[in-house]
Order: C-alpha cells, then structure tokens, then sequence
C-alpha cells in the first residue's frame, strides 16, 4: 500500500495508473477507520483496479472548533487497516497541502434549500466545507467511482448536486449504514462515547425504527415526531435535535407521506456532548 502526504506525488502515482486503463475507485473519510468505513473500501475493492482512501479531518466542514479538536485521529492504526483490507493508496495530508494559505476558505458553493434543512440548519457552512473539501480530493485523484454511506444521506444527495453541476465524470454510489448490533450507526464519534451511556446511545435509531412503525400503521408525521421528540426526552442523557421525514426526490422536508420508495426518516441529536446523527428509509 502506497501512503501519500502530498497530492503530487498521489498525482504522480495515479497518473500512470490511469493511462494503464486502471479504474480507480475513491473513498474519502476523516479517519479513526470502523467497519462503516471499509464497507465502502470493500465495495471499492470490488469495483475499481485501484482504490484510493484520503484520512483527513476537514476543518472547512466544522462550524464547531471544539467539535473539530476533539476528532478522534488513530492514523497508524488506519493504516495497518487499510493495508489488511488491500487498499492500494492512501493520501492523509497536513492541512497546508489542501488549504494553502490555512484558514482561507473563498469559494463559496449555493445548493439551495437543500443546505438550509437538517445538517445545513443546524452545522451553518457545513455543506460548504464539504464540497470544497470534496471538489479538490476529485480533482487531486479524478476516480472512476466514488463511494459514500447512506449514514450521511445529505451529504449523499449534495455530493450528487456537486457531480451533476460541476460536469464529474465519476460514479457515485451509496453504501447501506453499517450499526452495531444493536443498532447503533457505526461512527468515529461513537469512540468518545462513556462505557456507561453507551446503550442508551442506540435509541436514537431505536426512535427511527418507533417512528417509521408509526408511520406504517396509520399516525400522522406530526403525530410520529411529537411522540419521537417526548421519547428521546425522556431520557435526561439525550437532546434531541431534530427527527424529520425527508421526500430523498428533492430532497425536502415533509409532513406527509406522498412517495414511499423515495421517503426516509432523518434524525439528530446528542449524548454526553457527542453529536450523533442518522436515518432509515421509509420502505
Ligand atoms: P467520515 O469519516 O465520517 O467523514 O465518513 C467517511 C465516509 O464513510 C462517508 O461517506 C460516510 O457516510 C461513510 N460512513 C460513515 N459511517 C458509516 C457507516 N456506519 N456505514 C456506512 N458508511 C459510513
């Protein structure tokens, strides 16, 4: 496995490979690997000649500095993974290779209301950080394919804008969350979660699993987020930040039920501090 700290000599590397017809698949992550993270890679493997990872923790997609210092960072432990799973390059960059000068962020992306709901609501400029970020690793390592988890679902659908409007000849697929057994998603955060909270950790996907149970047996998506909202509240470790019904289509909020196949239920919150966040599919 290659290991790469600056994008030209990724660019280097990958430049023959391409030229050799070697399809190459990306999968770009922030690091402290977990199985949500290689089922990306694996689906990559499967896929691509040659798979990329980038591990970088993106301070542009932050709108919480504290947030962004207490990240978990393991990247030699990220490595011996990442070797064991046959990945052929992996670029983890200082940030002056990708922010150049640090701290300067000037182009500006608008995705609408999309940006304005949910993540975009509560994380101002979030979605801005994460198609910058993303923008660059395209063109740093132009793969064939890209891999992304439903996990982050808008992060999903902005990534798609992003492709569409900016003419990327990649193909993008959606990789189904990877949870623990009980339930809980998958995610580097959840390391920074105490032993002695931890179960209560998985009500939030158990408050999805609830409201889509509502939902399938008659009760309004009002009736389903008062009763989600009272549940998650009742327990005095867990704030709820929003519990929503999304139409995936276009990607907007609804009150109602109109297109089962393309409908999920989005949710936010925190435990002890830690920002959680997921969603299932209405079908
Ligand atoms: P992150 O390192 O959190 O930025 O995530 C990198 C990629 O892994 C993103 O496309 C995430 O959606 C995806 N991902 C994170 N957690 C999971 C999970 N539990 N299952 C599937 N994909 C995931």
């Amino acid at each position: 496995m290659k290991v790469f700290s600056l994008k030209s000599d990724l660019i280097s590397y990958l430049g023959p490979e391409r030229s050799n017809g070697m399809k190459i698949g990306f999968v770009p992550t922030m690091g402290a690997l977990h199985e949500g993270h290689l089922a990306l890679i694996r689906a990559s493997k499967k896929e691509a000649d040659c798979t990329v990872c980038s591990i970088f923790v993106n301070p542009t997609q932050f709108n919480n500095r504290k947030d962004f210092l207490k990240y978990p960072v393991s990247l030699s432990e990220d490595m011996d993974i990442l070797k064991i799973e046959g990945c052929n390059a992996v670029y983890a960059p200082g940030e002056d290779d990708l922010y150049d000068p640090p701290g300067v962020n000037t182009v500006k992306f608008n995705f609408g209301k999309v940006e304005t709901i949910l993540e975009g609501k509560y994380r101002p400029e979030h979605f801005n950080g994460v198609a910058l970020i993303v923008t660059k690793l395209f063109n740093i390592v132009q793969p064939h394919f890209t891999y992304f988890g439903q996990k982050d679902l808008q992060q999903y659908f902005i990534v798609r804008q992003l492709i569409h409007d900016l003419c990327y000849n990649i193909q993008l697929r959606l990789i189904p969350t990877v949870r623990e057994k009980d339930g809980l998603a998958q995610s580097s955060r959840n390391r920074r979660i105490p032993e002695n909270v931890r179960p209560e950790a998985a009500l939030f996907y158990k408050s999805l699993i609830t409201g889509r149970d509502m939902l399938h047996k008659g009760s309004t998506v009002n009736e389903t987020k008062e009763y989600i909202k009272d549940m998650i509240e009742g327990h005095p470790g867990l704030q709820l930040e929003y519990f929503e019904v999304v139409d995936t289509e276009k990607f907007t909020l609804t009150d109602q039920i109109n297109n089962k196949n393309n409908t999920a239920l989005c949710i936010a919150g925190y435990i002890n501090n830690i920002r959680l966040i997921d969603n299932i599919m209405y079908i």
